[in-house]
């Protein structure tokens, strides 16, 4: 495993780097991570170790198994919490993704805490996880919603911020960074401005807990959620951070068994904050296994990762900037690393399939955020995005492989 920033031993990590040859017997140049990241070796052992080795039950019975899974179960919720640096493993909720996290919240705030005409911020940024449970409060509460629009460059536009907010403004949700278009947004400032408004934030920090350090404390948000499997992770596992006394306030999202402190056939109890938010046999395999994507992730420096992504997006930027008719959107000074790009009069989906006969797997369409696409004025892009694992001769294989597939066009 790599103990430092060396880029021949991370992709050793990734097996699958190595052993996935895909269309035409090519070898994979995987530049899809904002839609999954691969998984490095640690987390697909730790996964097999559970089952081969450890698998029960968690919580509740009584043997050596069951204590072991539970040890490691709640081992990453230390885990998490230290990675985020929350105040305590209580903060923490694990769920299936970041969109069963937003809708926990959107459920639970709405029954106990949003009344008609109240209003919610949200962006036209958003991916659809976050547009979608608000609209639905919205129809089923009568709340408004009100929106940050986005400028030609794809960043928020700001300028009248204070103005979107009144005293019915309860709630601002908001990404850190766009899975479409990249940008990354001034989170800090947003939360400071939505609490000056005593309003909470909710900040979906699925794109950017892979590309920097992420401190809940310092930030001060209200609530932060992130998917394991854009984190190194394995896929059905999310992460809920609150702040307790919100938590606490909040009714149960699902119910069932572990959530329950007692249950008579006249009415029941709850357990205690997270697991009163943690109904049913969780994705124990999962967050184990999670747990070994955050101990692979806090062996680098987030300022080597973030210098060492940056420059793969200025590499790759810069070689597309030199295509004729290619037009990149999203063009802040201020992104991760995602590039999302069209080519005038030829169809994403046409480039994209192409590029899948050379073995490099891109993203193509609105991203799960159509609004973002309209606001841009594209209906679709090519994606591609970058992790640890990427090297500069996966852009070098890709520009050559693009170029080959538009001389096909022209
Ligand atoms: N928000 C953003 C910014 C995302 O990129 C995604 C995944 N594309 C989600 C939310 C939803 O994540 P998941 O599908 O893992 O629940």
């Amino acid at each position: 495993m790599a103990l430092d920033f060396d880029i021949a031993s991370i992709r050793d990590d990734f097996s699958i780097l190595k052993n996935s040859y895909v269309a035409n017997n090519n070898k994979l140049v995987y530049l899809d991570s904002a839609a999954t990241t691969q998984k490095p070796n640690i987390v697909i052992e730790a996964i097999n170790n559970y089952y081969s080795k450890l698998n029960s039950n968690v919580h509740r019975s009584a043997h050596y198994l069951a204590a072991m899974a539970t040890k490691y179960f709640e081992d990453t919720r230390l885990k998490t919490a230290k990675f985020i640096n929350a105040k305590s493993a209580d903060n923490i909720i694990f769920t299936s993704g970041a969109t069963e996290s937003i809708n926990l919240v959107a459920n639970c705030l709405g029954r106990s805490y949003l009344k008609v005409e109240d209003e919610v911020i949200i962006t036209e940024m958003e991916h659809h996880a976050n547009i979608v449970p608000w609209q639905i409060l919205r129809d089923e509460l009568g709340i408004k919603l009100q929106v940050i629009k986005l400028k030609d460059n794809g960043e928020l536009d700001l300028d009248n911020l204070d103005k979107l907010f009144n005293n019915k403004t309860k709630l601002l949700c908001v990404s850190a960074m766009s899975n479409a278009l990249g940008s990354i947004n001034p989170i800090k400032k947003l939360i400071d401005t939505a609490h000056k408004n005593n309003a909470y934030v909710l900040i979906d920090g699925s794109q950017l807990a892979v590309h920097g350090k992420v401190d809940v404390s310092e930030l001060d948000c209200d609530f932060f959620v992130f998917s394991a499997h854009k984190l190194y992770g394995p896929t059905g596992v999310g992460v809920l951070y609150g702040k307790l006394e919100l938590l606490e306030k909040m009714p149960p999202y699902k119910t069932g068994g572990e959530m329950i402190e007692k249950v008579t056939l006249d009415k029941s109890t709850y357990a205690e904050v997270p697991h009163k938010f943690e109904a049913g046999t969780p994705n124990i395999s999962g967050v184990i296994g999670f747990g070994a994507a955050l101990d692979y992730v806090n062996k680098f420096d987030w300022n080597i990762v973030n210098s060492y992504e940056n420059d793969l997006l200025k590499y790759c930027t810069d070689k597309l900037l030199k295509i004729d008719k290619l037009k990149i959107i999203g063009t802040s000074d201020k992104k991760g690393p995602i590039i999302s790009f069209i080519i005038e009069d030829i169809h994403a989906n046409d480039i994209g399939s192409l590029l899948d006969e050379s073995g490099i797997a891109v993203r193509v369409g609105h991203h799960c955020a159509m609004p973002a696409m309209e606001a841009m004025g594209v209906s679709s892009t090519l994606r591609v995005s970058f992790a640890v694992y990427n090297n500069k001769k996966d852009i070098d294989d890709f520009i050559l492989a693009l170029n080959k597939v538009l001389s096909i066009f022209r």
